[in-house]
């Protein structure tokens, strides 16, 4: 069965009281529905707290960022040697927030993703295009270089047990309608450019997408081949919604 992982980015949301209220509820309903496909991305400030909260669940925690040093004098970084000490699984690289927000390039990125591969996390790494790059035909050139520039540096084998999330940035944190036959083909174009460096990772890798997406289009997205999961920021933030996404998503849970 195709594999479809759903990770909530809470971005920069959440209190205590919106964390107790929620992981309850979220550990209430993935025991009755047998989910195993859920991984939630809090504040770093409230990593700890959730990982305690999840300790006997398959629910996996996710950090929103990493320092690209391990330790040191850099004021106000978290490095992955104290992500890894609390158990955080998976780390988002390379969100288009970050990139857009924090100047963060390729190079930035790359340093990020190499320190959390070479200390056993598992990066996922945001890729995808600016509106007007998107008006300019350029999605597939953009989306390859930034992929490509880690394959280059590293090597494709470094892309084993990672996964890439296809975010264009003009549908991050809207509302809008989504082409998932677009969707699909950038997904597909994505996998058969990975094919060409190595077969068994590109039919492994997975392919998740986000931006825009909610209860409303979760069938759609989740039906097309090449999509393993979505990455949900805003419609994760809302419970009752969250829930209905990841209800779905059970149908193609490994
Ligand atoms: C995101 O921030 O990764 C995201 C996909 O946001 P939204 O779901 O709100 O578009």
């Amino acid at each position: 069965m195709k594999k479809s992982l759903i990770i909530a980015n809470w971005k920069l949301n959440g209190n205590k009281y919106f964390i107790n209220d929620y992981i309850k509820k979220l550990l209430y309903e993935i025991n009755k529905n047998k989910i195993n496909n859920v991984i939630i991305a809090p504040p770093l400030i409230y990593l700890q707290k959730i990982i305690e909260k999840l300790k006997n669940s398959n629910i996996k925690v996710c950090a929103q960022n990493v320092d690209i040093n391990l330790f040191g004098a850099f004021t106000g970084e978290i490095s992955v040697a104290m992500l890894k000490d609390i158990g955080v699984k998976y780390v988002l690289i390379g969100h288009s927030e970050r990139r857009i927000n924090h100047n963060e390039n390729d190079e930035i990125i790359y340093k990020k993703f190499k320190i959390v591969k070479e200390n056993n996390l598992i990066p996922i790494l945001c890729i995808g295009e600016t509106y007007n790059e998107k008006k300019n035909g350029k999605t597939k050139e953009v989306c390859y270089n930034q992929i490509n520039y880690i394959i280059k540096k590293m090597g494709i084998k470094v892309l084993e047990n990672c996964i890439i999330a296809y975010e264009p940035v003009w549908a991050i944190g809207k509302d809008i309608s989504i082409n998932y036959l677009e969707i699909q083909k950038i997904h597909k174009f994505i996998r058969s450019k990975i094919y060409l460096y190595d077969k068994k990772i590109s039919k492994e890798i997975v392919i998740q997408y986000g931006g825009s997406v909610t209860d409303k289009n979760i069938k759609e997205l989740l039906i097309q081949p090449d999509i393993n999961g979505v990455l949900v920021g805003n419609s994760s933030l809302n419970f009752d919604i969250f829930l209905k996404i990841i209800k779905f998503s059970k149908n193609f849970q490994n």
